[in-house]
């Protein structure tokens, strides 16, 4: 089975990245890609343990890029890019990576500052001791409402405090998405849209904004993902086929952060090859255990 997107420890998941591969092994997953947010911190430990297996099994290194779309109106639209083998060194999708990161930390602080004028028995200092070394997200704000006694369940912080209709969010700074299909391109990876329409987090690009992308060279779409109605998966199928952009499904699993489970959604061989063949940034890495 193959399962494209997932994180771990360098971002919002709780698996660390070493356990993510042996979670999805388990799990029955023989490609795995690690999309962590706005980083590839985790690609290293990952790729020493999928090195390793004697068994066959492949690791696609990604990475999941918060992006914005600005529409004719000038209605901003936040939306996730999936970002697959290209080259970390590459200098501008590198920089971009690390503005994000920042940006991230900044808005976490902006959170926690509203939350905490607002009588929550939080801190900012125990939100980074969550996080570590992790790109910073809601999740682990969702934490420390947790450990605070605020919420039970992180779900419960998210539908609620969390939420972006909450007098408590703060957007952050996300990159223009043209310009990070530009950057992607140029460091030989792939750029494919992440549940685009898991309307739930917020308003979701319409199917021209999705043309759009894909003719600025955004090659696949999440077609299969927990957050997406069946009706839209039907939709998007046909607008994947229409526009010749592959499909991809995937599990966004995020470890015991969501109750999703590795491999709950996959890819089909065929869409992956269609995804490899237009990358040259990194290859994908085998394991030992691979013919
Ligand atoms: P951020 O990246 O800081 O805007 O936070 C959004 C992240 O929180 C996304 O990666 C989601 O996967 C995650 N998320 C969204 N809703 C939930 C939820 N109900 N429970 C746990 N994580 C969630
Ligand atoms: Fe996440
Ligand atoms: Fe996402
Ligand atoms: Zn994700």
């Amino acid at each position: 089975m193959i399962d494209l997107h997932c994180h771990s420890t360098a971002s919002d998941g709780t698996d660390r990245p070493a356990e993510l591969v042996a979670n999805a092994l388990a799990a029955g997953v023989r490609t795995l890609a690690i999309t962590d947010h706005d980083t590839t911190a985790g690609w290293d430990e990952a790729a020493a343990e999928v090195a390793a297996l004697p068994v066959p099994f492949t690791l696609i290194r990604g990475a999941e890029f918060s992006c914005s779309y600005t529409g004719s109106d000038d209605r901003q639209i936040s939306l996730h890019l999936l970002g697959y083998l290209f080259d970390p060194a590459a200098a501008g999708l590198k920089d971009e990576r690390a503005r994000l990161r920042q940006s991230r930390l900044d808005r976490g602080a902006a959170i926690v500052a509203a939350l905490v004028a607002g009588g929550y028995p939080i801190s900012w200092p125990q939100v980074r001791q969550i996080a570590g070394s992790a790109t910073v997200g809601r999740p682990h704000i969702a934490r420390a409402l947790q450990q605070a006694g605020v919420v039970t369940e992180v779900d419960e912080a998210f539908a609620d405090l969390l939420s972006h209709r909450s007098r408590y969010y703060r957007p952050k700074q996300d990159a223009p998405v043209v310009r990070m299909i530009e950057l992607i391109r140029q460091a030989g990876g792939v750029a494919v849209i992440a549940h685009p329409w898991a309307r739930r987090r917020g308003a979701v690009l319409d199917e021209q904004a999705l043309a759009e992308l894909v003719e600025a060279g955004m090659a696949g779409i999440e077609v299969d993902h927990p957050d997406h109605s069946p009706v839209d998966r039907v939709r998007l199928r046909e607008l994947a086929d229409r526009l010749r952009a592959f499909r991809t499904g995937s599990s966004d699993y995020h470890g015991n952060h969501k109750t999703v489970r590795l491999a709950s959604e996959t890819t089909d061989p065929r869409e992956l090859d269609r995804l490899l063949a237009r990358t040259h940034g990194v290859e994908p890495l085998h394991s030992m255990g691979t013919l």
